[in-house]
């Protein structure tokens, strides 16, 4: 049994070993700097630099990095040695200051949306103090922003902290009201539940739409599912179990509270939870995380699929974006409260989020937007791709009653007045679970349910805190100057409701009837990526952005053109796998079964003409008839791919979702047409079957 509290953050240079190996003057700068932003002295950063570098030496290491989450979604890394040339052919290990707070990687291959002239290519990196410093692989990984040369973000975690920053101002004004002066500081929390795939290494070498798109192209279904459900938190297969213990020890090292893990519902699903931290390094552990599923996967010879919809009719995998407030002093600000006071506080917080998320449902939405993800939202076992809430009937009840001026009649069936003043006790609601909701309340956080598993969670979050900051900052502006403060809290709650309850759906989320009755209710319903996007570069959307500082206008602009830019990639990269896997694969397998059934009758016919030949005529027919099929659609599909557009990404990327998109389904209908109906031998990759049951 290995010492658990040993291992953990031993390969992270986190609070413990900056205060055993800083001096203290040193460490109380350096906490300044992680815990107000003030900037560091060269002299203190060499120091700082230094001790880094002896520690990460004792630990093996030989190399250091600037870690950044380009706009790619995945991370980035360029390594350099500690080496310098010392005297007479030695070297010395070495490591600086200036080289820990500022790093230039030749970085001009990274999407900047245009921001980057190529004349100015180079984009620099700087040190994220607040996010602690890691080894990895022999290399000092060290946390950084990334941006051009202008100061224009061309990362995820930039804006990320500026939105951490524009909700903390925002929730300390409304604190200071309701008189929390001992606050200095709120951040917002995230704790994301992170769903995969887990399958046998061998098999997903021999899937080309695999190994290429990291999803399934083709495929008929196998004739078991996931209807048994006898999966979902079923018990652990040994190779699962081993694969589990080994990462949650490498997630453990790195820092990383992976916390639960079970089985989830599709054959050869899992989840992993973490403990929430702030949002700044959850999303950096996240990404580790992602990273870490893929390596130790392969040290078991398993591929770890983490696309959002890896096999049609079988659950796809989401990141439950778990997110809440909290302060210094250790308060959840969204965690109903004891006393009547404190429930108008908690419904001041709870209505910013109400009426942030109805107002600007576009912005969620565009936050898990994704071409993969495209595939699961709306699919049936995925929240839909219209935004609503879920509150729990108590609640919600609560809500109403204030809405209506009315008596809120609680769990005691005891009636009680509702102004704000005479706030009853409610009880949380925890057991009252709608997993259809995308945005529910879980007693004391919301979990926003649409952000796909392959996706970084930062951009939800970066949407999450700057919505929310903008609703404190209009309730504060209504409070500030209230005579009557309690008075003024209640009308605030009160209109919240009023605006924007129309975002609260207790139902099923997966119904057809919703859909229409989200549309009565005016709820927006952007069903794709291309739908989604436009609305990113809404003037109120980009005044909204600038109000916080969270982006600037080209800066949101490069951000959309981005997002759209790797969809139309995306699916460029699938239909060409799709053509190629028809031409070489499914083509030569589908003649020698039309083959096989030509000599078979064929023979027949020899021994006698009147023998019985029904099952290969009629077969023969049926194959022949779809090979053609399939022939002049892939030939359609080819061409549609050698004839996109020119054009602005907008176009490009429509023609994408509107002929390029049937053309890969009407493709594959055909292809599993007769995949289902032939013999076992002939087909040319694994089955449905054969992967998602690849672990036993
Ligand atoms: P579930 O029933 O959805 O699995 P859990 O209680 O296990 O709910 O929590 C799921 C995730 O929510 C975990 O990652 C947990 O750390 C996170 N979480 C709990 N409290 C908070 C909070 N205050 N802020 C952010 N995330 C939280
Ligand atoms: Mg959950």
């Amino acid at each position: 049994m290995k010492n658990i509290p040993e291992l953990f953050g031993s390969m992270v240079f986190n609070e413990n070993v900056m205060k055993e190996r800083l001096p203290k003057e040193i460490y109380r700068a350096l906490k300044q700097t992680i815990n107000n932003g003030v900037s560091l002295d060269r002299d203190v950063a060499d120091i700082i630099a230094a001790a880094m570098k002896d520690w990460a030496i004792e630990k093996g290491a030989t190399h250091f990095t600037h870690w950044f989450q380009p706009m790619t979604g995945i991370t980035a890394e360029k390594h350099d040695s500690f080496i310098t040339p010392g005297k007479n052919g030695s070297v010395l290990m070495e490591f600086s200051g200036k080289e820990l707070i500022k790093g230039e990687p030749d970085a001009s291959s990274f999407p900047s949306g245009g921001i980057r002239a190529t004349f100015e290519a180079r984009g620099y990196t700087a040190w994220d103090p607040t996010s602690y410093a890691f080894i990895k692989d022999g290399t000092l990984c060290i946390p950084t922003a990334f941006c051009s040369y202008g100061g224009e973000s061309l990362d995820k975690k930039t804006p990320l902290l500026r939105s951490m920053e524009a909700i903390n101002k925002q929730a300390l004004r409304i604190l200071r009201l309701f008189g929390k002066d001992d606050v200095t500081r709120v951040v917002s929390t995230v704790g994301p539940e992170q769903e995969y795939f887990l399958i046998d290494r061998d098999i997903y070498k021999k899937r080309k739409d695999l190994v290429y798109c990291r999803r399934t192209l083709f495929g008929a279904p196998a004739p078991k599912g996931q209807e048994m459900e006898d999966h979902y938190f079923g018990h652990l297969k040994p190779r699962v179990s081993a694969y589990m213990k080994e990462l949650d020890e490498e997630l453990w090292k790195l820092g990383i509270l992976a916390k639960t893990k079970h089985n989830e519902a599709a054959p050869a699903q899992h989840e992993l939870a973490p403990i929430f931290t702030t949002t700044n390094i959850a999303t950096d552990h996240n990404q580790l995380t992602m990273e870490m599923m893929k390596v130790v996967a392969a040290r078991h010879n398993m591929a770890c699929i983490l696309h959002e919809k890896p096999f049609e009719g079988i659950n796809g995998s989401g990141k439950h974006n778990n997110w809440s407030l909290s302060t210094n002093t250790g308060e959840n600000l969204l965690e109903p409260g004891k006393s009547p006071h404190e429930n108008a506080q908690f419904l001041v917080f709870l209505c910013a989020v109400l009426s942030a998320v109805h107002k600007h449902q576009d912005l969620l939405r565009i936050s898990a937007a994704s071409a993969g993800n495209d595939h699961r939202l709306g699919g049936h076992e995925a929240p839909p791709a219209i935004i609503s809430m879920f509150l729990g009937t108590e609640l919600a009840e609560v809500l109403k009653s204030i809405k209506n001026d009315s008596d809120y009649t609680g769990m005691k069936k005891e009636t009680m007045k509702i102004g704000v003043t005479a706030l009853p006790q409610f009880p949380k609601d925890s057991t009252d679970r709608n997993r259809t909701s995308p945005f529910a309340f879980t007693g004391n956080k919301f979990e926003f349910r649409m952000v796909g598993s392959a996706d970084s969670v930062a951009c939800a979050n970066i949407m999450l805190n700057t919505i929310v900051a903008d609703e404190l900052q209009i309730m504060a502006e209504k409070l500030e100057g209230a005579d009557d403060f309690l008075g003024a809290v209640n009308e605030v709650v009160k209109q919240a409701i009023t605006d924007h309850d129309a975002i609260i759906f207790d139902g099923d989320g997966y119904s057809d009837d919703w859909v229409k009755e989200a549309e009565r209710r005016g709820l927006l319903n952007l069903e794709s990526t291309v739908d989604a996007l436009p609305h990113f570069i809404k003037p109120e959307n980009i005044e909204l952005f600038k109000r916080h500082k969270i982006y600037n206008e080209t800066e949101v602009h490069a951000r959309y053109e981005i997002i759209l830019e790797e969809y139309c990639k995306i699916i460029n990269i699938e239909g060409l796998t799709m053509v190629d896997m028809v031409k070489k694969d499914y083509t030569p397998a589908i003649s020698k079964i039309q083959r096989c059934l030509c000599d078979t009758l064929i023979a027949k016919k020899k021994v006698s003409p009147d023998i019985p030949c029904k099952a290969e005529t009629v077969k023969l027919d049926r194959v022949a008839a779809l090979a053609d099929k399939i022939f002049e659609t892939n030939n359609d599909l080819d061409n549609a791919l050698k004839n996109v557009p020119k054009g602005d990404v907008l176009t490009r990327a429509t023609y994408y979702r509107k002929t390029v998109c049937p053309l890969m389904e009407e493709l594959r209908r055909h292809v599993d047409e007769i995949e289902a109906d032939s013999d076992r031998e002939f087909w040319p990759v694994p089955s449905y079957g054969d992967i998602i049951f690849s672990i036993k």
